[in-house]
């Protein structure tokens, strides 16, 4: 190839655009978002990617309980923080017919978003090794005519463009911004879809930087797939897989007797092996005696 790049050269160009924190979308996403801290505008992105109810720690009444699955996600959205609806009536908590049939559509909106913008986001996160999109002689060729631009098909192939495009599509055309008065001059964005929101709020965060440099990760249990914003609490895992995998029997029991006295601590330590000795020969047994009653029946 006639251009190349190291990469460590590379590295270093997306080093300085995170420390940067450069992007377009970020101005306009921050203001749009105002009353939103970024926590919780991962909380949601994390909830409709998990496909989980969104974690809120406001409590929005009666009537936000009784909405289900995506539709608490479309109701934070679009009442909480694009402000696009007035939230509910504050004497009865409730919100109108018109405005529980928006969220209700909402929701289905993105239901119908959903699985593909699964797709891309895992896409986003994970390692990408694009191939050139035509024959080496016809990317020479567009190359010198300077038809190629970098990045975008035919310089990778069709599979990666395809992300790009959906990125680009959903996050920075179907994005928009407008200016309006309310008391103030406000810049709040104009979304087509609910999904650009996440769409643009990610590319807002992540792009530019690798997977190590962004503030979500994958739950490291092998075959979960969550993505979620690490805590202290529980590690690398998910809620649910934290429970699960970091707590296996034997850290447990230790956290059991972890302030026990040593010779204390020695002790149960012996007996719950034992235990745990006794309790796998049953099983053995169990096994076995299983096994025999199979031969007699076959
Ligand atoms: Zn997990």
């Amino acid at each position: 190839m006639a251009i190349s790049v190291s990469k460590a050269r590379l590295k270093k160009i997306h080093r300085e655009l995170a420390a940067r924190g450069a992007s377009p979308l970020s101005g306009a996403l921050s203001l749009a978002t105002r009353f939103a801290p970024k926590r919780a505008l991962w909380k949601l992105f994390l909830a409709y990617f998990n496909g989980k109810e969104p974690a809120v720690e406001e409590d929005f009444g009666p009537f936000y309980r009784s909405l289900v699955g995506l539709e608490q996600i479309a109701y934070v959205l679009i009442v909480e923080v694009l402000g696009d609806m007035p939230g509910p009536d504050t004497d009865t908590w409730e919100l109108s017919d018109r405005q529980l049939r928006k969220i209700r559509e909402s929701a289905q909106e993105l239901h119908r978003h959903r699985a593909k913008f699964v797709e891309a986001v895992r896409w986003f996160c994970l390692p990408k090794n694009p191939k050139l999109g035509v024959a080496v002689s016809e990317h020479r060729r567009l190359l010198s005519s300077g038809k190629l631009e970098w990045g975008r098909y035919p310089n990778i192939d069709m599979e990666n463009e395809k992300f790009v495009r959906y990125f680009e599509q959903h996050g920075l055309k179907d994005f928009t911004l407008r200016a309006s008065l309310c008391g103030v001059v406000m810049v709040r964005p104009r979304l087509k879809h609910l999904v650009d929101f996440f769409c643009a709020f990610l590319l807002c965060e992540c792009a530019n930087k690798g997977y190590a440099m962004m503030p979500i990760k994958f739950c490291v249990r092998p075959g979960c797939g969550r993505l979620i914003l690490p805590a202290r609490r529980t590690k690398d895992y998910c809620d649910d897989c934290y429970s699960r995998a970091y707590w296996t029997p034997e850290k447990r029991f230790e956290h059991r007797i972890k302030n026990f006295p040593e010779t204390m601590k020695r002790r149960l330590r012996r007996e719950h092996e034992e235990r745990l000795a006794r309790k796998k020969m049953r099983a053995k047994k169990r096994a076995k005696k299983n096994r025999k009653k199979m031969r007699i029946h076959q």
